[in-house]
């Protein structure tokens, strides 16, 4: 039985290690050096497009404790890290280069490998695939793409609003309500006088934006524009429109007389997470921070991912894949990487492990991992695949999609370490005896 693998990019050649490990054949199609995307350069598997840092090298930080769980798989990815480590403080970088090679060398040269440098633009939903093309998706493949998930369910970008910890809001400042009192108090809103809406206002329209690659042209902003660039259209324009505090009764005064108010919108399903409503942004992250600090409420806010907007192909996961990353229309086909909707290199290897591992494990009859809310690896794809997230937008590791824990920790550090090393013993428990023949 062969499985064909598309794109040898940072998920794709984890999946092909999984894959191999458990004795399956792969065909491996990736379309370097024949054709490249804007923003690969290199002939090499697992090309690191921009930063060379994999992030956080500590497990108190979400994506550090996603890493010593993929060392459990055996992740080629952190094998390679490991080897081309270079001296960056507490996080974990790479030499790129060496990064790269390595895993292209150990992918290349395996006895059940065949490496096919060609552009896929077809899908067999009959044949066992993985497809793991990334946020850059050639447009002949994303055309396929379309074909078996619905013209619907692809997504050409980025047009997220930062996401907060609900922990980290200040409750004294916000309060709770439905506008015009309609339906339930879901929204947590954040009201402002005139002179703190002026002083914001006046930070927004002057914060340093990031800049857009060539590819990343102003079509996007056409249907979803940056709160900054709605911003300089006036100073009454938000206002008028995301920021509008009109039917905004706030409970605690029995007043709607805020002149503005920013509302946050619960963004996952254990209310652990809440995203800036209208907030899609292109600021630079350190900007993000200090601008939307200003917002009452969140001046102590812990932002678990930064606004963005940039070219990014993935699918609408929470009504297409189930938690193994599986197609739920059709089995045989996984996706795997930045396409399923996690972000970030590490993530991105982390859904490959996991897709390489599940398709194995169904073709060698096996059961496939079961993903547990209490590990990172774990929460990613149970965090895509819920159909709970109506208006689905990619997601990074982090502390707010992963379980809690029973008893209340107030220091962070002391906590997440807590969280951590659970996560850790069930990982462990999960994976007794599985790399024992290595
Ligand atoms: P990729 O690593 O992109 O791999 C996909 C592979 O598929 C590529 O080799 C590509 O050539 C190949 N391919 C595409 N279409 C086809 C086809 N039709 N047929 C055959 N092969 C095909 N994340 C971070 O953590 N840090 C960053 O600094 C960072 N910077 C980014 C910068 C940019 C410009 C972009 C777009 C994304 C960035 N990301 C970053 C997000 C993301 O984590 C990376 O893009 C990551 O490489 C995704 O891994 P992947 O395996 O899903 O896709």
């Amino acid at each position: 039985m062969k499985v064909k693998v598309i794109g040898a990019g940072l998920a794709g050649c984890e999946a092909v290690w999984q894959l191999v490990k458990q004795g399956i054949d792969v065909d491996l199609y990736e379309m370097k050096p024949v054709k490249y995307s804007p923003a690969h350069s290199n002939e090499n598997f697992a090309e690191l497009v921009c930063s060379n840092s994999l992030k956080a090298d500590r497990i108190e930080n979400a994506c550090g404790l996603l890493k010593e769980e993929m060392r459990m798989f055996d992740s080629v990815m952190m094998e390679a890290a490991d080897i081309s480590r270079v001296p960056a403080g507490g996080a974990l970088a790479v030499d790129r280069d060496v990064f790269a090679k390595h895993i292209t060398e150990k992918i290349k040269n395996h006895p059940r490998v065949t490496v096919f440098n060609e552009e896929v633009t077809e899908i067999n939903p009959d044949e066992y695939t993985i497809i793991a093309t990334g946020p850059l998706t050639s447009d002949g493949l994303a055309d396929e793409i379309k074909k078996i998930t619905g013209s619907d369910e692809l997504y050409f970008y980025d047009a997220a609003a930062p996401i907060v910890t609900e922990e980290s809001i200040d409750k004294d400042k916000v309060f709770k309500a439905a506008r015009y009192d309609k339906g339930t108090a879901d929204y947590i809103n954040c009201p402002m006088t005139k002179e703190e809406y002026t002083a914001f206002y006046n930070e927004l329209i002057t914060a340093e934006t990031a800049p857009l690659k060539e590819f990343e042209n102003q079509k996007v902003f056409e249907g979803c524009m940056p709160v900054e660039v709605m911003a300089k259209r006036g100073e009454q324009t938000l206002v008028f429109g995301p920021l509008k505090p009109v039917g905004l009764v706030n409970p605690k005064t029995g007043k709607d007389d805020a002149y503005a108010v920013v509302q946050l919108r619960q963004d996952n399903k254990e209310g652990t997470l809440y995203n800036l409503v209208g907030f899609q942004t292109n600021l630079k992250w350190g900007e993000q921070k200090r601008v939307f600090s200003m917002i009452p409420g969140l001046e102590n806010a812990e932002f678990v991912r930064y606004g963005v907007m940039h070219r990014n192909t993935y699918i609408n996961s929470p009504t297409l894949l189930n938690k193994y990353y599986q197609m739920e229309k059709y089995p045989k086909v996984f996706f795997a990487g930045q396409i399923t909707g996690v972000e970030g290199y590490v993530e991105s290897a982390s859904s490959g492990i996991l897709a390489g591992y599940n398709m194995a494990a169904m073709l060698n009859g096996k059961d496939m991992f079961e993903p547990d809310s209490k590990t990172c690896i774990g929460a990613l794809p149970l965090y895509i695949s819920n159909s709970a997230n109506t208006k689905f937008q990619p997601m990074n590791a982090n502390f707010g999609i992963i379980d809690g824990l029973n008893e209340r920790i107030r220091n962070k550090a002391e906590r997440y370490n807590k969280i951590a090393n659970r996560a850790l013993d069930i990982m462990k428990d999960k994976l007794k005896g599985e790399n024992d023949d290595e």
